[in-house]
């Protein structure tokens, strides 16, 4: 760990114990416990899932960040690595794949598709990138990225963790930050939950401006 960005208690250790007694901070044991057990939700939605699986395979050695324990289950994981195109059709199950993993956990969107749509921005059946549903911690750019790039974010990931205070983060708070994410509904097109009032106000305008 890197003391120098990490709060560290100003006492001195005398010279004689220096070998069996250490100080440090409750924030930054928690903090050096969680950013080196990462464990990611194995899943992949297109093309850089496949840069993700190089990631984890030996030339690149992801153990070495405690991230390579992959969970099939999202109540082991505490990691959300969205890695690919998310289609409308998909969102639901992310969310609820989201929704499922305990506290704390984390979102990375990993290349331009989970960051802002991608090349498929435009597509009828894109969403125009993961942030517009769950709180994203970490993008990272390309198309594909690298597995260099993922891990460069995996790294950025673990200096944002690095920074977090136990009496700061979200899940010991009570309030809307903890709220789950309502799980969109997949009809004709997306609905976002979070948007009823302004859907149901839309198509109140739509039938009287109809009616007239
Ligand atoms: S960002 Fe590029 S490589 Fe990744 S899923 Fe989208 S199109 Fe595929």
């Amino acid at each position: 760990m890197d003391n120098e960005r990490l709060s560290l208690p100003q006492y001195d250790i005398p010279e004689d114990i220096q070998n069996a007694v250490t100080i440090t901070t409750l924030d930054r044991l928690y903090n050096w416990g969680r950013r080196s057990s990462v464990w990611p939700l194995m899943f992949g939605l297109a093309c850089c899932a496949i840069e993700m699986i190089a990631a984890q395979a030996s030339r690149y050695d992801m153990a070495r960040f405690g991230m390579e324990v992959m969970r099939p289950t999202p109540r082991q994981a505490d990691m959300m690595l969205v890695s690919g195109t998310v289609t409308k059709k998909m969102l639901p199950a992310i969310v609820r794949l989201y929704n499922q993993m305990p506290e704390p956990k984390y979102v990375v969107a990993m290349g331009a598709c989970a960051s802002g749509g991608g090349p498929f921005k435009e597509g009828y059946n894109v969403v125009a990138g993961i942030d517009k549903f769950l709180p994203v911690d970490v993008y990272i750019p390309g198309c594909p990225p690298t597995p260099q790039a993922l891990i460069a974010g995996m790294i950025k990931l673990q200096e944002k963790i690095d920074k977090e205070s136990i009496k700061k983060v979200r899940w010991y708070r009570k309030g809307p930050d903890t709220v789950e994410v309502p799980i969109p509904i997949l009809g004709p097109d997306l609905i976002d939950p979070r948007r009823n009032q302004e859907i149901k106000a839309a198509a109140a305008q739509k039938a009287t401006k109809e009616s007239a």
